[in-house]
């Protein structure tokens, strides 16, 4: 799929709406310089290689919640490696940071894995270590996350290759970073082909599953607003959040396939404006569904390490695990 220059700035406007018009017309510059660097270069799948691919990693860049500085660098991104366009160019167009920023993510680019597992870890030092500036591990994020969309055009081997490459790297160092939703993003792009028939297994597993809880899942919702509501004096924000794929078969293999053990393919988030509410909100659902006993757990007492807090519980919903 490619974008349209109408479209992409229609989406800045529409998803940074704090963005200046000096911004705006720097951007204007990176888009151009970029796609006369890319001119003539196709994708896989045949779409011309900077709307089908530099423009795409911008919008993700945006997703991931980054300013028109990375913006600029994720038009830029493949300049370097796969154009004429040197780093001193993008220096003296777009200035050092912009620059440097492109040229980290060249020096990522030709780090591979060669399927040797316990070259892994050292892998992800390396990644660390040549990217100083957190920025650019967020570019390379953006970059693989729109790889993996567009896997399908590659040849067999090469899609197992990142795939895997994706879950044993990428995925780790978006999860050090604190973005979870692009862990399981990640993870469940790369996971059809790096494991394709437990993929399969998991996949019709959970459908039956999400069907079989359907009703429940609503009456609990809709209970739990009410409940929540009545200890906290306001409508709380509830999300159903759906496990991702990956992270189920994970768990699935450390219960060694025992169904049963698993109850957390659906949750609901709870979201309130205090602390104080939060843990009111937790006592009002144990006041009005029993808690699986060992299940809670205190995310704000005791945050995780990458900085995520929040309570979480099982409770019991009379019609088995969900
Ligand atoms: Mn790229």
């Amino acid at each position: 799929m490619k974008i349209s220059r109408r479209a992409f700035f229609k989406y800045i406007k529409k998803e940074l709406p704090t963005v200046t018009f000096e911004e705006i017309v720097t951007i204007e510059r990176a888009y151009e310089f970029a796609k006369t660097a890319h001119a003539g270069q196709t994708r896989a799948n045949g779409d011309p290689y900077f709307q089908g691919h530099c423009v795409p990693v911008a919008m993700h860049v945006i997703d991931l919640g980054m300013d028109s500085t990375l913006i600029c660098a994720a038009l830029l991104h493949d300049t370097i490696e796969d154009t004429s366009v040197t780093v001193e160019d993008i220096q003296t167009e777009f200035g050092d940071d912009v620059a440097s920023l492109v040229e980290g993510v060249s020096k990522l680019g030709k780090l591979k894995y060669r399927g040797n597992e316990r070259h892994v870890e050292s892998l992800r030092k390396f990644f660390v270590s040549i990217a100083r500036d957190v920025r650019v591990v967020i570019l390379k994020l953006a970059d693989r996350w729109h790889n993996l969309e567009t896997l399908q055009y590659l040849p067999e081997e090469k899609q197992k290759r990142i795939a895997l490459e994706s879950i044993m790297i990428h995925a780790p160092l978006a999860s050090r970073l604190g973005m979870g939703k692009l862990v399981t993003t990640i993870n469940d792009l790369a996971f059809p082909y790096a494991y394709p028939e437990e993929y399969t297994k998991t996949k019709k597993l959970m459908v039956a599953r999400l069907k079989k809880a359907e009703g429940t899942i609503k009456k609990i919702y809709r209970g739990m607003l009410v409940t929540v509501n009545a200890s906290i004096g306001y409508t709380p924000q509830i999300d159903k959040r759906v496990k991702g794929t990956y992270s189920l078969y994970k768990k699935l293999e450390r219960k060694h396939w025992n169904e049963d053990e698993i109850f957390d393919i659906v949750a609901l988030r709870v979201i309130t404006h205090t602390v104080a509410d939060c843990y009111s909100a937790l006592g009002a659902v144990h006041n009005h569904w029993r808690p699986v006993p060992g299940r809670i757990k205190d995310y704000i007492a005791v945050p995780k390490p990458n900085g995520y807090q929040s309570l979480h519980t099982a409770i019991f919903s009379g019609d088995g695990p969900i």
